[in-house]
């Protein structure tokens, strides 16, 4: 049996090198052709003095060579630091220090992020470029472009190193929506299990061709999108980024895609687009849709426009998958179904960590062979998130209905507890949502001296209606929520913060409505 995701692909490729892999704009890439520029790409990076367990970080837009460099740097012996490409100096720094890394991949626009860090990155030896950097370098960063890299290892001899199950693969750094982002240690027993699991759940065969334009920074792009092509043999379309026009029009034209994965901002997208333009994509074996909540409206409407049943998934960044909903059988919206093969989840009572009865809200756990071996360097952080019996605590928030489907009701630590009550932000948000006059919303707990928390709702008003005022609709959620839950104050404005991934991030809005020194 494998010992790795790695091992598996290069055996594809020893297998079948013709079979097709990969295309990106004008590149095409067989299994055969692929494992050469991986082969030689680590070569390269051996040659250049790379030690195991020596972590090399990328900072890379979506391109083939993203690939290469991710499973090379594993078949030098490194270990991955996935870095979010919209990231600036301060997510920049605090993440490549933390990993201590001695090289990063990336562009001329990432060098020119990187220079000015210079003095905080003391481990950082070189950059390996995709492109000339228009910014100079500092004498102490050794550059070296990609294609030397490549060209250095076609003729060097060194051996590769082939990863064991309990070695360090990737460090996978959390997105920081509920605070600053932790470096997840996900081992390459870890990618293995999780990769089996869902090509089983999702039947993925090496005769799917995914349309991919997650990101590949991101767990869902690349430990299930990109992975799950690799394990099985098939092959992906990989797009630099979403574009809902040219996806519509990919899903529309090419016949060979049978699967399309997105973030529900990109299903969105994609329903405008097909209402504006009139193109509908062909009827393809799976859609699936992950990393935030996908609304039951959005749900309806795209299988009803579109022809398209989404199945609904739930992971993270430590566990890489938690819950699917059923290839076969009913997919139900306002749920993420079901544990994968071989892995558990259960919900327990916040306070006693005893399992809930069904329909009981209260903490997300899982446990099983996909789960992550601790964040890096935080003793601390790992502690609080597992259970003595091996249960990790996903700071998520849900219950289970009678028939056995998970539902996410928001995340633990957004719990409001106004008066004594708790109450869900992500209730009050739907519930909100539903007015006509509300295009966005997020709901949150602000101090309050008399209740604890008081509930505030931070809404965007939709543009084509009439503005709704604070009063009507804080009595919206009166006449449909018990009291305790409706707003005590709603906060209008433009736009909410949101991350790469479309997720809301509630501390910034916390901190802009916060006055320091009350927080
Ligand atoms: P941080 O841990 O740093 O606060 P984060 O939890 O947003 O950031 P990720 O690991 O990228 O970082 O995201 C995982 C989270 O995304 C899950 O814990 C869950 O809250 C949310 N999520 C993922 N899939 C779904 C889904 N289908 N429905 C609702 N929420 C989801
Ligand atoms: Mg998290």
């Amino acid at each position: 049996m494998s010992a790795s995701l790695l091992e598996v692909f290069l055996d594809h490729a020893h297998r079948a090198p013709e079979r097709p892999l990969l295309t990106f704009e004008q590149e095409r890439f067989t299994y055969g052709q692929f494992a050469t520029h991986v082969t030689a790409f680590a070569r390269g990076l051996k040659q250049r003095g790379l030690q195991p367990g020596e972590r090399v970080a990328l900072f890379l837009e979506n391109s083939a060579r993203f690939a290469i460099t991710y499973l090379g740097v594993q078949a030098a012996g490194g270990v991955v630091v996935l870095v979010n490409t919209a990231y600036r100096q301060v997510e920049l720094a605090h993440i490549l220090s933390d990993a201590e890394v001695c090289g990063c991949v990336t562009g001329a626009a990432g060098a020119a992020e990187l220079v000015p860090l210079r003095a905080q990155l003391p481990s950082l030896q070189w950059l390996i470029t995709v492109e000339r950097p228009t910014t100079a370098l500092p004498e102490s960063l050794t550059e070296v472009p990609f294609d030397t890299l490549l060209a250095e290892g076609t003729s060097a001899t060194a051996p590769l190193v082939m990863p064991r199950p309990e070695d360090l693969a990737v460090l996978g750094y959390t997105s920081g929506t509920t605070g600053r982002s932790k470096g997840a240690m996900l081992l390459h027993r870890n990618l293995l299990a999780n990769v089996r699991a869902v090509t089983e759940a999702w039947r993925w065969t090496e005769q799917d061709r995914l349309l991919l334009t997650l990101p590949l920074f991101h767990t869902h792009g690349l430990m299930v999108g990109l992975h799950g092509t690799l394990f099985t043999g098939a092959s992906a379309d990989l797009r630099r980024r979403f574009n809902a026009a040219e996806s519509l029009t990919a899903l529309r034209d090419d016949a060979s895609l049978t699967m399309f994965f997105g973030v529900p901002t990109m299903y969105s997208r994609l329903l405008e687009e097909a209402r504006a333009s009139r193109v509908k994509p062909r009827a393809l074996r799976l859609w699936v849709s992950g990393s935030a909540p996908l609304s039951p409206q959005l749900f309806a409407d795209i299988e009803a426009e579109l022809g398209a049943r989404i199945l609904e998934r739930y992971g993270m960044t430590e566990t890489i998958m938690n819950t699917t909903n059923p290839y076969e059988g009913e997919r139900r919206s306002g749920t993420v179904g079901f544990p994968y093969p071989g892995q558990e989840a259960r919900v327990v009572d916040v306070r006693t960590r005893q399992p809930q009865p069904c329909g009981e809200t209260g903490e997300i756990e899982v446990r099983g062979p996909h789960v992550f071996a601790g964040y890096w360097r935080r003793q601390d952080a790992t502690a609080e998130s597992f259970d003595a019996d091996g249960w990790f605590r996903t700071g998520d928030l849900g219950d289970v209905d009678a028939d056995g489907y998970l539902r996410i009701t928001g995340r633990a630590r957004e719990l409001i507890i106004s008066g004594g009550f708790n109450v869900y932000p992500r209730e009050v948000e739907e519930v909100l949502a539903m007015h006509p006059g509300v295009a966005e919303v997020a709901v949150l707990g602000l101090p309050d001296a008399d209740l604890g928390e008081q509930v505030v709702a931070v809404v965007v008003p939709h543009p084509g209606a009439t503005p709704p005022e604070s009063q009507s609709l804080v009595d919206w959620c009166k006449d449909r929520l018990a009291s305790f839950k409706k707003p005590r104050q709603v906060v209008f404005t433009d736009a909410l913060p949101r991350n790469a991934l479309g997720k809301v991030q509630k501390h910034l809005l916390r901190a802009a409505l916060v006055p320091p020194g009350t927080r």
